[in-house]
């Protein structure tokens, strides 16, 4: 233990499971600690670092604009938060975007849009149908939404208005809709919940339920947005095109944005009804335009489903030749290795030690989520400290 992590026990609230790391630089995928260890750094800031750490690009733009102008009001236009708007409507399918300043946010705003559709476009509706094992974030109206009983026993009473029904499970939707539903909520891959992909019809099948039923069909892709599935968006690897969506982690690429985009017929929103003081500063959307126009002149989203499918079939390789591999799935590079038994904890401790940062993202699986420039020779590095990792375990 250093001192650092010392201080940190003293001082700040006991709330986060951390590694017994302090990092204190990063540059692309790489990480070094305290006593300058290097690792690879497979969590990217929590699938957030979508260039990598420091990459010269967003750097630049941060250094630019600190220079320029960091924080009006939104009493008045600035120039970085219109070019932001305009490069993400004009790339997905969405009409209008509102800039929050996390992911928790973004999905607060888009259930007062759907709200106020159901308010006015059917007859009062206010309940939202969300899935089991998803994530939607951390405030107490998203403790609601999130279908995970542990998000949610401490803070009862939980917000009303929201059903969580079974994922990937077009008739649970079906069965939970009645006349109070305004809107469907779900991530199109679910990160937290395990890498949980659902079958490819399923959200056709969705977009078909709510446009019988006239509700908004809103998806989170606070995880899966920005490239992360090998699509700008992820809706576009399923074919659908939804109403509504939320971006934050990888639209920033490492400072905090978050962001609600919908389809003009659902932008309801009236002056007064929605605000944030620093939401759309120039700070943070000038940094994120230079991600996403990066992102987007590069095609990164092309790459990192090229990358990640070197990284799965490294990992089914693996599942090959190691028993205790039971599972792999993702799309792009957002993957989860899954075990025959709740190892996670030991594997990403003796990852650590191998110089690979990974997270355990349930008791018996864990989530490989590098920046989406990660080069296939880091890929390779990380399936070879992994395995000596496995080695290590096995051999006890
Ligand atoms: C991380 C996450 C959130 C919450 O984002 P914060 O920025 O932590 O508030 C919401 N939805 C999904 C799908 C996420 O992965």
């Amino acid at each position: 233990m250093s001192n650092w992590t010392d201080l940190e026990n003293k001082y700040y609230m006991q709330v986060a499971r951390r590694q017994p790391i302090v990092i204190v630089r990063g540059e692309g995928t790489l990480v070094w600690d305290e006593n300058d260890k290097e690792y690879l750094d497979f969590t990217a800031g929590w699938a957030v670092n979508t260039l990598g750490h420091c990459h010269p690009v967003l750097v630049r733009a941060v250094e630019e604009q600190a220079r320029t102008l960091m924080q009006t009001s939104n009493q008045f236009y600035t120039i970085p938060q219109v070019k932001l708007a305009q490069i993400l409507v004009e790339n997905s399918c969405l009409d209008r975007v509102f800039f929050s300043n996390s992911g928790a946010e973004a999905n607060e705003g888009v259930v007062k849009l759907a709200r106020k559709y159901g308010k006015t476009h059917r007859n009062g509706a206010y309940e939202i149908i969300t899935a089991l094992n998803s994530f939607h974030g951390r405030t107490l109206t998203m403790a609601a939404a999130t279908g995970q009983p542990h998000y949610q026993e401490q803070w009862k009473p939980l917000a009303p208005g929201f059903v969580n029904v079974p994922y990937d499970d077009i008739e649970a939707i079906k069965a939970a809709t009645n006349s109070n539903t305004c809107a469907v909520m779900l991530e199109p891959v679910q990160g937290e919940g395990g890498v949980n992909v659902p079958a490819q019809g399923y959200l056709k099948q969705v977009r078909e339920w709510c446009d019988e039923q006239g509700l908004v069909m809103v998806l989170d892709e606070v995880q899966t947005g920005i490239g992360r599935l090998g699509s700008l968006f992820g809706y576009q690897r399923f074919g659908v095109e939804p109403d509504a969506i939320t971006l934050a982690k990888g639209l920033g690429g490492g400072v905090p944005i978050g962001a609600f985009m919908a389809k003009e017929k659902f932008c309801l929103l009236a002056p007064g009804d929605h605000g944030s003081t620093y939401g759309g500063n120039a700070l943070t959307c000038a940094a994120s335009f230079a991600v996403v126009n990066y992102v987007i002149e590069n095609d990164i989203p092309t790459y990192a489903e090229t990358v990640g499918q070197h990284l799965r079939n490294g990992l089914n390789a693996l599942a090959s030749l190691y028993e205790i591999i039971t599972d792999v799935r993702g799309m792009g590079l957002l993957i989860a290795l899954q075990f025959s038994s709740d190892i996670s904890g030991q594997v990403v401790s003796l990852c650590n030690e191998e110089g690979l940062l990974l997270n355990p993202v349930r008791p018996n699986a864990i989530r490989f989520m590098p920046p989406l420039n990660v080069s296939t020779q880091e890929v390779d590095t990380a399936l070879e400290r992994l395995e000596a990792a496995l080695i290590k375990l096995i051999s006890g």
